[in-house]
């Protein structure tokens, strides 16, 4: 896999560290390490940097004056896109689509909200279901109309180039663990748009680790998901010069950890961020991150996972706790005051 002969933009902290977390290995009964793309260093990290990484290169290619995407009201993308425009002097626009219906201020305001528009970027509201594909490219023929040179970043950045990123990642992971003469049983993450599940599974595969991917569910059902992964990792095969690399096998998600749906917090998502937070002073998200987690935590306990060494991939996300402070009950921390 020879990366250098795509367009890439330097933005994010690499290589991101790979930690050993002796006490949640402990409770959970296996060998628990976390890769750490929680520290990609963009605007507090997360795994979208490493997707922009190659799609702020095609944007900056095409002489791209303002990129444009979308995502939920509390999207990690949306903040990242916003942080990695401003860096390059590229203006952006994020429309959000309002996808739980919490009129709390928290939700809309602060967390990846406050952050978005601190890296100047302007925002548009959608109510839920909207036809927001359509709706960015109204908004970016809008946008040429008046003489601008718009780059549209899907949502999720997940794509053939975004993936990309993640087949890089693999890359870097093998590179470690080989470096440390760790012998890995599985990764384990949270998937969402896809484009981080696609990367790995491509660059496993080309790789031929023989490392199992488990994507752990956070919006759609089982059947949809995999094949979302599925399509996005033979176009990211081809991209890669590797066609055919990746076998519909290799494509496992689990969508048992939904819960009621999208950006909707979990009991299991909501233990998990306190066990990572009090076991290993690791902040977890309730939308993605912690619901990953908490697949992670179940199929441990239910003994899956069995004498195995386990890396969890952390996607970031913690910004989206100030957004989501209502779900978290902590009064009883509070001895006084
Ligand atoms: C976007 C995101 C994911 C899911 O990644 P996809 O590539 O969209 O599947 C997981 N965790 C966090 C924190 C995210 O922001």
């Amino acid at each position: 896999m020879h990366f250098s002969r795509f367009p890439r933009v330097r933005l994010a902290h690499l290589p991101t560290p790979l930690e050993h977390m002796p006490r949640l290995s402990k409770e959970l009964g296996v060998e628990l390490w976390i890769k750490r793309d929680d520290c990609t260093g963009m605007s507090s990290g997360g795994n979208k940097t490493r997707k922009l990484e190659f799609l702020m290169a095609e944007a900056e290619a095409m002489g791209a004056d303002m990129v444009m995407t979308q995502g939920a009201t509390q999207s990690n993308h949306a903040r990242q896109t916003a942080a990695c425009a401003a860096r390059m002097g590229i203006a952006c626009h994020i429309l959000l689509e309002d996808r739980t219906g919490y009129n709390n201020a928290n939700y809309n305001e602060n967390g990846n909200v406050l952050l978005d528009h601190l890296h100047g970027a302007t925002t548009e509201k959608f109510p839920g279901g909207h036809d927001m594909v359509g709706e960015m490219n109204r908004a970016a023929d809008a946008a040429r109309a008046q003489g601008k040179a718009v780059y549209v970043i899907p949502g999720g950045g997940s794509n053939p180039t975004g993936a990309l990123g993640y087949a890089n990642c693999a890359l870097e992971l093998l590179g470690q663990v080989n470096e440390r003469g760790l012998k890995v049983d599985r990764l384990v993450h949270a998937t969402g748009s896809s484009g981080t599940q696609a990367g790995l599974v491509t660059g496993m595969a080309a790789l031929n680790s023989g490392i199992p991917v488990l994507g752990i569910g956070t919006r759609a059902p089982r059947e949809r998901q995999e094949q979302m992964v599925y399509d996005l990792a033979q176009r990211t095969a081809e991209k890669l010069g590797c066609p055919g690399v990746v076998s519909r096998e290799d494509v496992v998600a689990n969508t048992d950890y939904v819960g009621d749906g999208y950006g909707l917090p979990t009991q299991s998502g909501l233990e998990a961020i306190s066990m990572f937070a009090e076991l290993e002073g690791i902040l977890l998200d309730p939308v993605y991150s912690a619901k990953g987690a908490a697949g992670l935590i179940d199929l441990a306990r239910k003994g899956q996972f069995q004498d195995e060494r386990v890396i969890f991939l952390h996607t970031g996300g913690s910004v989206g706790l100030f957004g989501y402070d209502f779900a978290f009950d902590h009064s009883s921390r509070r001895i006084n005051g």
